[in-house]
């Protein structure tokens, strides 16, 4: 079993920050959050080691994550709080990552190939080679030697470890009273190989205000993540309802039979929206056995679901809608449905394509039994 230690205990002092810095705002997420989360999928669980005065903040922050999370107090140095963090793991936990919650950017890669370096051989610490030349001085700060940069890299978190190999080297240092500036420094002191894996550049430690630049403009070039959802629906015609698409009253003998206004465009669209970030269908998020959503008009479930997106960091990008339908011509009504759609999903027009066209008569769009529409959408989420 697989966890990870998070180190959450820094202060905000470098940062200029009046609280701690892993709970700072990085592009709508705490960092803390952040950096949790990266490791969702990949771990059984986590221990999130904090300050005392901000377990509450800790606690909300890190709410909703999809694996069990422990939150811990820290000690008064690094080492200290990560054995608090060891001290909480479950009994049947076998591997460790140790990781500073300042660290948001890690990256699923560098994750895996520590793991993997800690399965195949115990121990598996991210790195990468270094780009400046490193010198010594001395203390009138003049350069004494220069060492050859091919044989230095500069050590990150994760840090991985079987469980037994991290305690060991943790209760060998607090014997000796030898304190590291990080965990692989403590079994390399045990005479123990430390494993390093390629690390990634992007993964930096936000400790200056410098650093929370850098971050927003790691993540506004490398992510956001593009996600496609695709949605069809069908209604049924039938004599004395109103036919609305995409939030237009388009005038006609016929309209959609449904629980809801049966706005069959948007409902492709939803559907899009929410396939996009495999958050089901509009039938799980508003059934029709609920009365609260008879008669609804869907451009009100559209803005719920473009809500729904917000909350998970998530907006669409562009969108096109095609309609199938034999009768009435929708051609007049394109560019209202356009305006709808584009200012619910706060949209420039340009993005938003709606079109129709008919089925030369053929099958039950051609026979005017029923109206069908498919929709694709591009979500980026941050
Ligand atoms: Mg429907």
């Amino acid at each position: 079993m697989w966890y990870v230690i998070v180190l959450g205990g820094g202060s905000g002092a470098r940062m200029g920050a009046d609280c701690n810095k892993v709970l700072l705002d990085l592009r709508g997420q705490p960092v803390i959050a952040r950096s949790v989360k990266a490791f969702e999928g990949l771990v059984d669980g986590v221990v999130l080691v904090s300050r005392a005065e901000d377990i509450s903040a800790m606690e909300a922050a890190t709410r909703g994550i999809g694996m069990p999370v422990t939150i811990v107090q820290g000690g008064d140095t690094r080492q200290s709080s990560v054995w608090n963090g060891l001290c909480a793991l479950p009994e049947d936990c076998t591997h460790v990552l140790i990781h500073d919650g300042a660290r948001c950017l890690v990256d699923e890669g560098t994750i895996r190939r520590c793991m993997q370096s800690v399965e195949a051989c115990g121990t598996g610490v991210a790195a990468v080679p270094v780009i400046d030349t490193i010198k010594q001085v001395n203390t009138a700060e003049q350069a004494v030697s220069t060492f050859d940069r091919a044989s230095l890299r500069a050590v990150q978190t994760p840090q991985g470890f079987t469980v037994e190999i991290i305690r060991k080297a943790h209760l060998a240092a607090q014997a000796a009273g030898f304190l590291g500036t990080d965990d692989a420094s403590l079994v390399e002191r045990m005479g123990h190989a430390v494993h390093l894996t390629l690390g990634d550049r992007r993964n930096i430690k936000l400790t200056t205000p410098e650093d929370m630049v850098m971050a927003e403009a790691f993540l506004d070039s490398s992510y956001p993540a593009l996600r496609i959802g695709q949605g069809y629906d069908v209604h049924r015609l039938v004599e004395g309802r109103e036919l609305i698409l995409c939030g237009v009253k388009v005038p006609h003998i016929l309209g959609l039979l449904g629980h809801s206004d049966a706005d069959v465009a948007l409902h492709a669209l939803m559907d899009a929206m929410l396939g996009a970030m495999a958050l089901g269908d509009i039938g799980k998020h508003f059934p029709d056995t609920d009365e609260k959503y008879r008669g609804i008009s869907s451009m009100t479930l559209l803005r719920h679901v473009t809500e729904l997106l917000h909350a998970h960091h998530a907006r669409v990008t562009n969108c096109d809608v095609t309609i199938v339908a034999q009768r009435p011509k929708l051609l007049p009504y394109i560019p209202l449905m356009r305006e709808n759609v584009a200012a619910v999903l706060g949209l420039p027009l340009e993005r938003v394509n709606i079109k129709a066209t008919t089925t030369e008569r053929l099958a039950f769009e051609g026979r005017e039994e029923g109206i069908s529409a498919q929709a694709v959408c591009m979500v980026e989420q941050h």
